[in-house]
């Protein structure tokens, strides 16, 4: 008899042994259907050894698989990159295979999908929703859920829309092919510098094997073009190419810039997508059509058919890790899936991470060093401004040296860019009457004023009110105070101090799609805009030469909080939006305003001295046994009730394990102690390198039951700390 195990997907199960039907046949890597209980479940068929091997069911209780999916197996390597996932993050196998097949994988890609877009007619009966929805929706196109989601509306209005005829169905196909990228359409000119590390790559590539390529180059060096000649190297020899991008906000100008390099858009891969793009895509990848994907973590663990090369751009970005679900790191992941398909990873940075630098001076990655711009562009001057001395007017937060500095920008028609990571208008609103402090029911966190939408919001759960005209806790009307500055309060500065400018808010909330970025792309390349105000979303990728300041508001804001990270993060972060000035060829300058010049960090970046800066910090993570040199490990305990919670840390805290070089610190409350309704108490563990961490968690885990509102949540080697 033909029987075979299957990893379904299912977050809950271990795999499951099934029969194969007559007249089928369902190797391994095989994408399947099967019963479970009435139900019918996703599943791949797998090795009999994996995970730990359990006892086979009796062949008088297997039942019948419901079908094999005409699609290609998993193979091997991408297998064996999903127990490693499990095994390392202690993620159930069952939600990592998830990520491999995404629903898009069980749709018929032959099948035509009936989308909707708007005809133009008027409805006879018009409501204020439809009227909003259609002008939500615009021109675009969609099924009736994507619409809803547009329009900001229910299903039900979207189906009453196309009853009325102001909707048409029309048909589209997910098969249709996509066009063939061309390694030799438009090929660079390299510089010397550039074409040496170019080669590098391409060897890389053409030797058909595994290496951790560290790309440092500099702000502007052309790490892009140069990575991309590692991806003409591997569609020349008829494999596909893999590109990670850490925001979504990102991909649609690298499409552009992979159009403009190799003759059409490479295939996009992030959660923006439409259901028919997503399930073109899917397909396109996993028989090896879609030679390059460009796209966000998730497109990391899709099934390519033939993959020639992984690049991690901006590989040093904290959101390359995820921080639900699996919680995994797409940049070490990225490294493992190289590992198993015996392929060339590039880690593309200007500011790589510490454990990557380390990586390679222990010389497990090879580096590639770009240390100077393309094209005789300099790099740009850093200065601080120190704001106990060079004070703001009262209730105003830009120093007269940095507003004297846009405005001569303004007159010679340059650009300034204004870098402070927080959205909105301000942090904290209080009253002034009764001192109340606006704080969101579902989190430990104040909520933020947004103008713009006249709302009051928290950006950890997305609750949002009105923003009341009378305090709502002692009566007073128009008492509320707005406590220091959010993007939207500066840009409100500079329209104040200097009228003439325009000025455009570049964060999450107005480029909140990507054809919104390629709008603000083209208006300050247009010359459209005078000064950016804009968060981390605008420190990396954008190229803007007329771009000839940047003015980092806040230079001591990441440095709060002080998890172990937050120096390499300010550094990092003010590199990169240091390196979006003087990019062409009109010398760019950085005023950092600062109430602490001689921190370690501000002054390594005056100084311009990144290596005194990583060195220094590699020793005080070295004496910390913190990250490289040591590991971390997280557990939160979370429920809606807080004895609940508190009581089920105590019962995870009464079984503690006394492991050597393993120190475990809590349970204590987690410092965003409430988040989504949770109350939260978190463990933290560090342990010396040679301790199994994860096997000590997980043993330490697993012998303690709790009521199922309890979640408890483990976290390898965390970069969130709250
Ligand atoms: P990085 O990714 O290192 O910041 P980019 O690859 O974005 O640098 O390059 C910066 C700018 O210089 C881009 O506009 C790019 O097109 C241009 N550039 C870099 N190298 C070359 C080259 N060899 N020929 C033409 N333009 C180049
Ligand atoms: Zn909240």
């Amino acid at each position: 008899m033909n029987r075979v195990r299957c990893l379904v997907l299912n977050a809950a199960l271990g795999p499951l042994d099934y029969r194969v039907p007559h007249g089928s046949d369902a190797p391994l890597g095989s994408v399947v259907v099967a019963p479970l209980g009435p139900r019918r479940l996703g599943g791949v068929v797998w090795e009999d050894e994996s995970f730990g091997a359990p006892e086979p069911v009796g062949d008088n209780r297997l039942r019948n698989l419901f079908e094999v999916v005409p699609v290609p197996p998993i193979r091997a390597p991408l297998r064996r990159l999903v127990e490693w996932t499990s095994d390392y993050y202690l993620a159930p196998p069952g939600s990592v295979l998830r990520m491999v097949l995404p629903g898009a994988a069980f749709a018929d890609a032959r099948r035509p999908i009936v989308e909707y877009r708007a005809t133009g007619e008027r409805p006879a009966r018009m409501t204020p929703q439809r009227t909003v929805a259609l002008e939500k929706i615009g021109a675009r196109q969609g099924i009736v859920r994507e619409l809803a989601a547009l329009g900001e509306v229910s299903e039900a209005v979207i189906r009453g829309l196309v009853q009325t005829g102001a909707l048409e169905a029309v048909s589209v196909s997910a098969d249709q092919p996509y066009p063939e990228p061309d390694s030799a359409f438009a090929p660079p000119d390299l510089s010397s510098e550039q074409a040496a590390a170019a080669r590098q790559l391409r060897d890389a590539v053409a030797a058909r094997g595994f290496e951790t390529l560290l790309l440092d180059g500099v702000t502007g060096s052309g790490k892009t073009e140069v990575y991309m000649e590692a991806i003409a190297a591997a569609i020349d020899a008829g494999r596909q190419a893999l590109v990670l991008l850490p925001e979504i906000a990102l991909t649609e100008p690298m499409l552009t810039r992979f159009a403009a390099r190799f003759g059409c858009e490479p295939v996009a891969w992030h959660s923006g997508l439409r259901s028919v793009e997503r399930r073109r895509a899917w397909h396109a990848i996993a028989s090896g059509e879609a030679k390059i994907v460009v796209g966000a973590r998730s497109a990391l663990f899709l099934p390519y058919a033939n993959l020639g090369v992984i690049v991690v751009d901006e590989a040093h970005e904290t959101s390359f890790k995820q921080e639900d679900g699996v919680h995994y790191h797409a940049r070490d992941v990225a490294v493992m899936r190289g590992h198993f398909e015996q392929v060339p990873v590039v880690l593309a940075s200007a500011t790589p991470a510490l454990e990557s630098l380390q990586m390679a001076e222990s010389g497990i990655y090879a580096k590639i060093d770009l240390p100077s711009r393309y094209g005789g562009a300099q790099m740009p001057t850093i200065e601080t401004i120190d704001l106990t001395e060079e004070k703001p007017p009262q209730g105003m937060w830009l120093a007269q040296r940095l507003v004297d500095g846009i405005e001569a920008r303004l007159e010679r028609g340059e650009q300034s860019l204004l870098f402070l990571n927080r959205r909105g208008y301000a942090p904290l609103t209080l009253c002034r009457n009764c001192g109340f402090r606006y704080q969101c029911p579902n989190c430990s966190a104040w909520l933020v004023e947004h103008r713009f939408t006249s709302r009051l919001a928290c950006h950890h759960c997305g609750h949002e009110a009105p923003a009341p005209k009378s305090c709502t806790e002692c009566g007073e009307p128009d008492c509320l105070v707005a406590c220091g500055p959010g993007v939207e309060r500066i840009a409100d500065e500079v329209a104040e101090r200097l009228p003439q400018a325009r000025v455009f808010v570049a964060t999450s909330d107005t480029l909140n799609s990507p054809g919104r970025a390629a709008e603000f792309i083209a208006a300050v390349e247009a010359r459209e805009v005078d000064v950016i105000v804009g968060t981390q979303l605008v420190t990396k990728g954008f190229h803007f030469p007329e771009l000839t300041l940047v003015g980092v508001v806040d230079a001591d804001l990441g440095l709060e909080g002080g998890d172990l990270r937050a120096g390499e993060r300010t550094y990092q972060q003010v590199a990169q939006v240091a390196g979006r000035a003087g990019r062409g060829s009109k010398p760019g300058e950085v005023l950092l305003q600062t109430r602490h010049p001689d921190a370690p960090v501000i002054a390594a970046l005056a100084a311009g001295d990144r290596d005194a800066f990583y060195s220094a910090e590699t020793e005080m993570r070295r004496e910390a046994g913190a990250p490289p040199f040591g590991r971390w490990a997280s557990i939160i305990i979370s429920s809606e009730d807080d004895a609940e919670a508190r009581e089920a840390a105590n019962r995870i805290g009464a079984f503690r394990p006394d492991v050597a070089e393993c120190m475990i610190l809590g349970p204590a409350p987690a410092p965003m102690a409430l988040l989504r309704g949770r109350y939260r108490y978190r463990f933290l563990i560090n342990a010396r390198r040679s301790v199994q961490l994860q096997q000590v968690i997980r043993r330490w885990l697993a012998a303690i039951d709790h009521p199922p509102g309890v979640r408890v949540a483990v976290d390898i080697d965390p970069y969130s700390f709250v």
